[in-house]
């Protein structure tokens, strides 16, 4: 379900494996129709795109993190689908996500930002003080930072609200990061389950810039207490498949969970080219009922995100080719690009993986790549 970049790549891995695969999409010309064996083109609720899915399919997987839950829930009747339906649900729906963040403190030792439901005018009257400053998210379709607003006071989340017409929202109090993690994770349907390396996060305007793994903030005892809680939570969960939990680290050394993605994640590129196991790989396996595969790293990483930026000279309109031959002839580099024809700002069009034996030098060939994609660093 869904054809963008994350289904693209499932695709790839799928194939590797002699899998075909058949991907269901609204859109036109989407990057995993490119590569897809069949492509149903129809809307995610569509009762004949969906039936032929069924028919075609011996296991359906999403990679639209919004997929409607109910599209779900049929196919779960018809076929063998993974993640469930209730997963995702959780997943889309930053008030059953944080409930659930918080059912599972006991076994998991991890809370989540301070927060109220902000569903009414009275809802913004009843604030504690406490959670302002904080972040007006809107409960569901949220990503890469859409959907968000900063709000110092009560004035502040009223407008917030008002202009966002008045959907549902999840007033977070304002937390200060040092840093932020995610933790990717498999679980098979037999129960098995694996938790790849910490990775560590930079974002930029709400997207995400760069993973690194091993994270140069990251003490051991912050690996192990992230790797030990998205353990409990995939477990209670019940989760079949590939699941990513993002985590923040406070000033103060303190874990606090933050949200999940029921699907491969961008974080977790870096797996492609520094692990036994990518994360599309270990996908595939969980789809098809095989042994899940080693995540061990065997190379220093670092991903850099190519967003449509990168085809304009400087801040104009002016279009250019970036100069992929000189990011390409760096040390360790890795090009993945998605196949999309139309660059836009700030749209993901592909990453770069830098890998190296040690992490200096990754980290030295991502600088040169940014000073020749004109990003600035
Ligand atoms: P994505 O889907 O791209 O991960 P999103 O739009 O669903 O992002 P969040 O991950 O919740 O939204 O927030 C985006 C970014 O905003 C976070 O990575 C973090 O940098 C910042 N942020 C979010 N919530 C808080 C908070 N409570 N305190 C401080 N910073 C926050
Ligand atoms: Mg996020």
């Amino acid at each position: 379900m869904g054809g963008g970049q994350l289904g693209r790549m499932f695709a790839h891995a799928a194939q590797a494996m002699g899998f075909k695969v058949a991907v269901l999409e609204p859109g036109q010309d989407c990057p995993a129709g490119q590569v897809a064996e069949r492509l149903i083109p129809g809307a995610y609720t569509d009762q004949s795109a969906l039936a032929e899915l069924a028919a075609q399919c011996v296991a359906i997987t999403t990679e639209f993190e919004n997929v409607p839950a109910g599209s779900m829930a049929w196919l779960g009747e018809r076929s063998f689908v993974a993640p469930s339906a209730t997963c995702v649900s959780i997943a889309q729906d930053r008030i059953a996500e944080k409930r659930f963040f918080v059912d599972c403190a006991p076994t998991s030792g991890v809370m989540p930002a301070p927060h109220k439901t902000i569903a009414s005018h009275a809802d913004i009257d009843a604030i504690d003080d406490d959670l302002l400053p904080g972040i007006l998210k809107t409960v569901r379709m949220g990503y890469d930072g859409k959907g968000q607003v900063r709000v110092r006071s009560r004035e502040d989340v009223r407008a917030a609200f008002d202009a966002m017409s008045g959907v549902t929202c999840l007033l977070e109090k304002m937390l200060p990061l040092a840093y932020e993690v995610s933790v990717l994770t498999a679980r098979g349907a037999d129960g098995a389950s694996v938790v790849y390396p910490i990775a560590e996060n930079v974002h930029r305007d709400g997207i995400l810039f760069t993973t690194t793994v091993p994270g140069p903030n990251v003490s051991d005892a912050c690996a192990k207490q992230a790797q030990d809680a998205a353990r409990a939570i995939v477990d209670q969960l019940g989760y079949v498949g590939v699941l990513c939990i993002e985590f923040f680290v406070l000033i103060d050394g303190t874990l606090v969970v933050n949200e999940m993605a029921p699907r491969p994640h961008n974080s977790g590129h870096y797996t492609m080219d520094a692990c036994i196991t990518s994360q599309f790989a270990q996908q595939v396996r969980a789809m098809a009922r095989l042994p899940l595969g080693e995540v061990r790293q065997h190379s220093p990483a670092v991903m850099l995100n190519i967003l449509g930026d990168v085809w304009f000279e400087g801040n104009s309109d002016t279009p250019r080719e970036p100069a992929w031959d000189r990011v390409l002839a760096l040390p360790g580099a890795n090009l993945h690009l998605y196949g999309k024809d139309d660059p836009r700002r700030a749209r993901k069009m592909g990453h770069v993986t830098f890998v190296a034996p040690t992490l200096a030098t990754a980290q030295a060939s991502l600088l040169k790549a940014c000073a020749i994609l004109g990003i600035p660093a």
